[in-house]
């Protein structure tokens, strides 16, 4: 009888790491979850859930008491670009992030438990001057040095992705490492300032009254592409499957304008907003997944419609503003 599959998945309380332990529960895997968060939306379905730190090394350490042949690591300090790039959560984003990569890399190398493991990077870490043109930026994985991310968020990135690569090098830890662009879909954060512009405009579309007025960042004219959790997930696990470390782009190449993106949700929703435009935090100019490199790698790249994905995210946005209004926690 083949022996079950364990694997450990980090920041399983957050979105894509919620996603990640139903996948991998889906394939059999036993699971072990961990993050200092409950999920936000209904129980883990992982076999065992730890509430914990993980930039405390006593936690870390004793995580790796036992055996898993696949850690994913998804823990960090995330949020939209009200978040991150406001420069005010710059010292705790740093701290936080770092402090977790460094911890599970040391202690789970040390207790010689650690088999496989992914980390998650982000385009964030792309030179920002690669980005400054909306309808041609650079992304692709070796236009990264010299380096110049626009973000503290992106430089601890960049460490962490070079930190687990010399884990690699030194004492031979199999790493996979992906750059997630924007990664979207059900169950991620939707509002309290960390969302990010699909659930965000999701959000101020099933708000607002029909022949209202919608906020947008900038002059909307920035362009970004964004991919639906589930390509997310299955480019993770191809990954994770195949013999390349990385780091590889997981991210959608149909890039569109803010602009054009809120205007996708108003037709999904059936409604006709004006689209007021407002200083805000921006981030670069232009963003889109460079997939070259993981279609000669893996044989796939991501390819559902951005369309199908904002109809989805749409419509489970839209449940969560109305359990909102009728006082549902
Ligand atoms: P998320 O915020 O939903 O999940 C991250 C989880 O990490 C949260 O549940 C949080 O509670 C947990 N966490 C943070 N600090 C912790 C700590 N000290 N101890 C234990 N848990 C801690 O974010 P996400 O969208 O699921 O992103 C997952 C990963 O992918 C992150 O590393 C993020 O930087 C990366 N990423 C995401 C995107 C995206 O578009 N969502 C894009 C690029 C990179």
């Amino acid at each position: 009888m083949a022996k079950t599959k364990t694997a450990l998945v980090c920041g399983a309380g957050g979105f894509i790491g919620g996603h990640m332990v139903k996948r991998l529960k889906d394939e059999g895997y036993w699971v072990c979850g961990v993050d200092w968060k409950k999920p936000e939306f209904g129980a883990s379905v992982a076999d065992e859930f730890i509430l914990g730190d993980l930039s405390d090394q006593a936690v870390v350490k004793k995580l790796f008491n036992r055996s898993f042949d696949e850690v994913y690591q998804f823990a960090a300090d995330m949020g939209g670009a009200g978040f991150v790039f406001t420069g005010e959560h710059d010292a705790e984003i740093m701290q936080n992030s770092a402090l977790i990569n460094l911890n599970i890399l040391k202690y789970g190398h040390e207790s010689g438990n650690l088999h496989k493991i992914f980390y998650s990077s982000s385009a964030c870490m792309y030179p920002a001057h690669n980005q400054e043109n909306t309808d041609n930026p650079n992304l692709a994985e070796d236009s990264a040095y010299p380096a110049a991310p626009d973000s503290e968020y992106g430089w601890e990135k960049l460490f962490s992705e070079r930190l687990y690569f010399a884990f690699n090098r030194n004492f031979g830890v199999p790493v996979r490492i992906a750059r997630f662009h924007n990664i979207f879909g059900p169950e991620g954060t939707w509002t309290g300032g960390r969302e990010k512009a699909p659930a965000a405009i999701c959000r101020k579309v099933a708000e607002t009254p029909d022949g209202g007025t919608i906020e947008i960042w900038g002059d909307g004219n920035q362009t970004r592409s964004f991919l639906y959790i589930d390509e997310c997930i299955e480019g993770v696990r191809r990954l994770m499957e195949s013999d390349f470390m990385g780091p590889v782009n997981i991210g959608s190449d149909e890039m569109v304008t803010i602009n054009q993106l809120a205007e996708m949700a108003m037709n999904i929703a059936g409604k006709k907003f004006f689209i007021k435009h407002v200083s805000g935090p921006l981030g670069v100019r232009g963003r889109n997944s460079d997939n070259r490199l993981i279609r000669e790698k893996l044989g796939w790249a991501p390819r559902a419609k951005l369309e199908d994905g904002i109809a989805l995210t749409y419509a489970w946005v839209q449940k969560q503003v109305n359990a909102k209004r009728n006082g549902i926690p």
